[in-house]
């Protein structure tokens, strides 16, 4: 399981995360909602450390992840981003190829197989040799999403991975995040979909100012939010 226990962040004298509890159990999907500001992205990046949280504690499988090397938090927790953040002078394969060989130490034979075998999950093999630029923001995505998946993570994060696109390649990308959770992939989602969070998640985490307000099942925060907050943020985005 992912854990994380009493996070709190500080940016200088701004206070933006007031002691964060989280459970993701192994093979579990847990959304995370909430307004623009309440510390979502923050929460998130804290578990892979781009950001270092101010205090608290981060463990996977009971290991203490802000002990980890850099390396091998890379390695077991994958991260996609809401803008690809692909390398834009290589090919797709060598975007999945690289990291493959610096973080796990692969050959450059075996990096490139494992690379196609996820291109090919994400029926995009057809694109190996292709530039970033020229793919949709949706394929992008996908790409992104394989060069995560190809390094064997135990848990993977998104940031709003569809925010970037447009309406109609959402849906694309949506479905292989709902195949990646059924095939039992550990997964924490910050999304602004609601539609995926009741139908993809096992848990709804809602957040604001910091802090998580109500967590519960999706037929519970969608159907039967306890707090005021969360049900004035319902109504505004429902
Ligand atoms: P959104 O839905 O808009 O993405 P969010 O819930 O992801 O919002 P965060 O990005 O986590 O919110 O930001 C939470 C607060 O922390 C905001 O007030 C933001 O301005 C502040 N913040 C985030 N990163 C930094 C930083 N590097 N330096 C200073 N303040 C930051
Ligand atoms: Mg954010």
């Amino acid at each position: 399981s992912l854990e994380l226990v009493g996070i709190t962040k500080s940016f200088g004298s701004l206070q933006v995360l007031h002691g964060i509890d989280l459970t993701v159990e192994r093979g579990e999907t847990v959304c995370i909602i909430g307004p623009s500001g309440s510390g979502k992205s923050t929460a998130l990046r804290c578990i892979n450390r781009l950001e270092e949280p101010t205090s608290g504690q981060v463990f996977l499988d009971g290991e203490d992840m802000l002990k980890a090397n850099p390396d091998e938090l890379r390695r077991r927790v994958g991260m996609v981003f809401q803008h690809f953040n692909l390398f834009p002078h290589k090919t797709v394969l060598e975007n999945i190829v690289l990291p493959l060989r610096q973080v796990n130490k692969m050959s450059q034979a075996e990096a490139e197989d494992v690379a196609l075998a996820r291109l090919t999950e994400v029926g995009l093999a057809n694109r190996a040799s292709y530039r970033p630029a020229n793919l949709s923001g949706g394929q992008q995505q996908r790409v992104a999403i394989a060069r995560a998946l190809a390094m064997g993570p135990e848990v993977m994060l998104f940031d709003e991975a569809t925010s970037a696109l447009d309406p109609e390649l959402v849906k694309g990308v949506l479905g292989l995040m709902s195949t990646l959770a059924r095939n039992g992939m550990t997964m924490v989602v910050v999304t602004h979909e609601m539609g995926f969070a009741r139908q993809a998640a096992d848990k709804v985490v809602f957040m604001d100012r910091g802090r998580v307000v109500e967590a519960g099942t999706p037929d519970a925060i969608f159907d039967d939010p306890k707090s005021e907050r969360l049900r004035e943020f319902l109504s505004q985005v429902l």
